[in-house]
């Protein structure tokens, strides 16, 4: 891409809401626009972050058998209401909307309850079992506090994934299938070292749930582990039936900020009974389908990555999710033709800055937008036919011969 050609401009300064220092940078940076508090729009730097974190996604669900769907947003009261969920009491971030035709309608802050209705009509015996459907898409919710920019927010990208089952040896086999493909995801999203799976509460069916929990100051949690690291509890469990059950004493914890990535939850028949998800089994009985459902906040891994990734001068995307891998000026009349031609066939891969401004302004903007590699071609390097090649995350800089260069681009 050329920045000449894009609408972005790098902002001096953030919405002054804006507190923390990601969040900052991905407004002043021109990943986001803020429209109001907990409400963000996605540009074009933005959502090839996003489709980045996507693609990784769809990958390993894909890997162990998952089916993408995309339900709608719009929803109907009525599954809701048969699992007592309507009520705003029971989910008290609704937002609901009337219809002009008379009746009310509800925007999913979940999926639950539509997907297990749908399902209905695909489940029917225990040869349609199991199956796995995922989605990526908006969720809608009312939350009192929005909080550190994208991190939460009142709409966001989740990609949630359900899995139906026969029984519950089924499902817990495939339960730990997607523990450790979401410690495949949030590796290859670069977080996977200081993220770490929690114990924390589940639902009314399934004592526990298990969180993802990225290490992080702007966090909304807080995590309690032991010193070697083998125990990580939420603050929600901290009880001294789970202590005796991990063999830990309260004093033998430590404790950290953490933001929820994820969160996955073995749900029984919550839902498939009130819904009648019912199946044949082999020797003829009606059964209700055993189910789990798993969770990943899209918009608050980027949020988070860009909390974590940073440094002074702005942010430092791992190579997973960039939204490109290099950036490109070119000094002086000579170094510039030459950054054209460089371009040319790297499109893809190359944020071209062929702004007509002066270097330093463009150093500055490729340190805020945090692409990977900077490469610079000037008449110094073209004398060794070469360019000089800066790494955002350790500032290390070399000079790279154009040959050695062109093995960089995939
Ligand atoms: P939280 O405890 O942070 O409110 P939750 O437990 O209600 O989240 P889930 O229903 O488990 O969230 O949703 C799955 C994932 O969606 C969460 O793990 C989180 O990463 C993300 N998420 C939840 N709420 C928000 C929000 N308001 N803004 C952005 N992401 C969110
Ligand atoms: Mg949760």
């Amino acid at each position: 891409m050329r920045f000449s050609q894009t609408f972005i401009k790098t902002l001096r300064d953030a919405p002054k809401d804006e507190t923390a220092r990601g969040a900052q940078y991905l407004n002043r940076a021109g990943y986001v626009h803020k429209e109001m508090a907990g409400v963000y729009d996605y540009l074009p730097l933005g959502l090839r972050v996003l489709e980045k974190i996507k693609k990784i996604i769809r990958e390993e669900l894909n890997a162990i058998g998952g089916q993408e769907v995309l339900m709608s947003t719009l929803q109907n009261p009525a599954p809701w209401q048969k699992t007592d969920r309507w009520d705003p009491e029971k989910i008290d971030v609704w937002f609901k909307t009337e219809l002009s035709a008379g009746g009310e309608l509800g925007l999913a802050p979940t999926h639950e309850e539509p997907f297990t209705n749908m399902m209905k009509n695909y489940i029917s015996s225990y040869k349609d079992l199991p199956v796995y459907t995922y989605q990526i898409q908006t969720k809608f919710r009312n939350e009192l506090r929005a909080k550190s920019g994208i991190m939460r927010t009142r709409e966001f990208l989740m990609n949630d994934m359900y899995s139906f089952s026969a029984d519950e040896s089924s499902h817990d086999q495939f339960y730990h299938e997607v523990e450790k493909a979401y410690a495949r995801i949030f590796d290859r999203l670069g977080i996977g070292e200081d993220t770490y799976q929690t114990f924390a509460s589940g639902g009314v069916f399934s004592k526990y749930s298990h969180e993802f929990q990225t290490l992080t100051e702007v966090g909304e949690d807080t995590i309690y582990y032991n010193t070697d690291k083998t125990v990580f509890l939420n603050e929600e469990v901290l009880e001294d039936e789970i202590l005796e059950e991990f063999n830990v004493k309260r004093n033998e914890l430590a404790s950290a900020r953490g933001a929820e990535v994820g969160n996955i939850f073995t749900l029984k028949t919550k839902y498939s009974a009130p819904l009648e998800l019912n199946y044949t089994n082999q020797d003829g009985e009606r059964q209700p389908v055993i189910m789990g459902c798993y969770g990943i906040g899209i918009s608050r891994v980027m949020g988070v990555i860009a909390e974590k990734c940073a440094d002074e001068k702005g942010l430092v995307w791992p190579e997973a999710v960039a939204p490109y891998r290099f950036y490109l000026i070119g000094i002086g009349e000579k170094g510039q033709a030459r950054a054209e031609e460089l371009y040319k066939g790297h499109e893809k891969e190359i944020l071209f800055d062929d702004r007509d401004l002066r270097p330093g302004e463009k150093f500055a903007d490729a340190e805020l937008l945090g692409i990977p590699y900077r490469i610079v071609i000037s008449d110094k390097t073209l004398n060794n036919d070469a360019v000089e090649l800066t790494s955002r995350s350790d500032s290390e800089t070399k000079n790279l011969p154009f040959s050695e260069l062109e093995q960089m681009f995939s």
